[in-house]
């Protein structure tokens, strides 16, 4: 545990904490080792003692502390805190962005920049949790498939814990930023001759008949803890008012969901009051969800080749979508699917306007909110949050292929001006 940020007395959860199968509704003890439901197969949620959380919260103390993962540790189903596993992730800033506003077209647009977490994705805020809970189960191996930064996380996060890494990655279809990262951080590094899709059904059946490796992808139900944070910090920074809706992009689906039990937590135990309509983009290459949300359909069909610029999102059978489904009908909110030509540009407006750098499968939320105002699915007077998941370079590669490109001129001062024009 790192030193000098947990002086706050934390809650102890008693141990109604239990897994529940979103789809049978079966439940276990927290203590049982499942990824899905034995029953069903389902997806689990982690289930809190909401009531007691809400019993024992420092309220004074919560709105006085910086925002970090780990200041929300009372809901966190941490059963013991001296293994926590952090790089202090979390805490990252909250830009309200009037220029992108007015080009967008809402009254009020703030962007979640995630690429500020110590691996620059969201991803850090689900392995302080799920390392830890690797730690509790008392495992030496951790496992992931990746499209790139769930690898470079994880990698981190087991070199901190000392814990052997294995990546399963899908080969030729990683963004360098990310790769050169999980590299770095010493992970055994798999490249499969196959798709994002492939690489995680293997991994799941690797863990599964490898009862000593731990299965860290979104499948995982303590990874999607760590990230309804994101939920959490937003309402705090917006002085515990939600927004009224937040835009997330939707790869394997988990932190849309995650960020809807966030809000609906800090709702649950009277912090805050109201969900935000959550609004899930994805890739027009890769849209399952998107379609089964406009037709209606109760389950969402698998896309065959997935296929986008923004490959943290290139995904054609997201296993969390069941969950995504429900955040966005529970709350209201919508789907809508950009084309790469959209996330780009949406990209370079981030950029241009506000200074903010983000990998594509990000700009995919600011792309999709644009289309939506054009629409009128989202009202000009809402109150709008966009999640920018990942760093702008963690993918140097895109940028270098969509921008403006250095001019060469000799060691001249007149040369510079010449260039400079007017
Ligand atoms: C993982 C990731 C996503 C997708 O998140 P899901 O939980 O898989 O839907 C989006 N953007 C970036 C940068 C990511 O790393
Ligand atoms: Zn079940």
């Amino acid at each position: 545990m790192t030193e000098g940020i947990y002086q706050t007395p934390r809650i102890k959860i008693g141990n109604p904490v239990r897994l529940e199968c979103i789809e049978c509704g079966s439940k276990f003890k927290i203590h049982e080792r499942f990824y899905t439901c034995p029953k069903c197969g389902g997806l689990f949620e982690i289930k809190i003692d909401l009531d007691e959380v809400a019993e024992k919260l420092d309220r004074r103390r919560l709105k006085a502390e910086p925002p970090s993962v780990w200041k929300y540790r009372a809901f966190m189903p941490i059963l013991d805190d001296s293994k926590i596993i952090t790089l202090q992730e979390g805490g990252t800033p909250l830009y309200r962005c009037d220029r992108l506003a007015r080009e967008v077209g809402v009254r009020e647009l703030h962007v979640k920049y995630e690429g500020a977490n110590p691996t620059g994705s969201f991803k850090d805020r689900g392995m302080t949790v799920g390392v830890t809970k690797a730690l509790e189960f008392g495992l030496r191996t951790v496992a992931c498939a990746s499209t790139g930064n769930t690898s470079a996380s994880l990698a981190a996060y087991a070199a901190k814990a000392g814990l052997r890494c294995v990546v399963l990655l899908p080969e030729g279809k990683v963004a360098a930023g990310k790769l050169a990262q999980a590299m770095m951080y010493d992970a055994q590094i798999i490249a499969i001759e196959g798709n994002f899709d492939q690489a995680l059904a293997l991994v799941r059946r690797l863990c599964d008949e490898r009862r000593d490796i731990y299965l860290l992808n979104s499948v995982n139900p303590f990874r999607p803890q760590g990230q309804k944070s994101i939920g959490f910090e937003i309402a705090d920074q917006l002085g515990w008012e939600p927004p009224d809706r937040v835009v997330v992009p939707m790869g394997n689906c988990a932190n849309i969901w995650a960020i809807y039990k966030g809000f609906f937590e800090f709702d649950a135990v009277g912090l805050t009051k109201g969900i935000p309509k959550m609004t899930g983009i994805q890739a027009e290459g890769a849209k399952p969800i998107v379609d089964a949300i406009k037709r209606g359909l109760k389950k969402f069909v698998p896309v065959k080749n997935p296929e986008t610029i923004a490959t943290a999102i290139r995904i054609g059978n997201p296993v969390s979508g069941p969950k995504a489904l429900r955040a966005i009908r529970a709350s209201k909110g919508t789907a809508e699917a950009v084309s790469d030509e959209e996330i780009i540009e949406a990209q370079k407006s981030l950029a241009k306007l506000e200074g903010i750098g983000v990998e594509p499968a990000s700009a995919s939320a600011i792309a999709g909110l644009k289309k939506l105002v054009e629409q009128g699915a989202v009202e000009r007077d809402e109150r709008v949050v966009c999640i920018a998941t990942g760093n702008v370079l963690k993918d140097p590669e895109e940028v270098m292929r969509i921008s403006r490109p250095p001019v060469k001129v000799p060691a001249s001062y007149e040369a510079i001006i010449k260039q400079l024009g007017k």
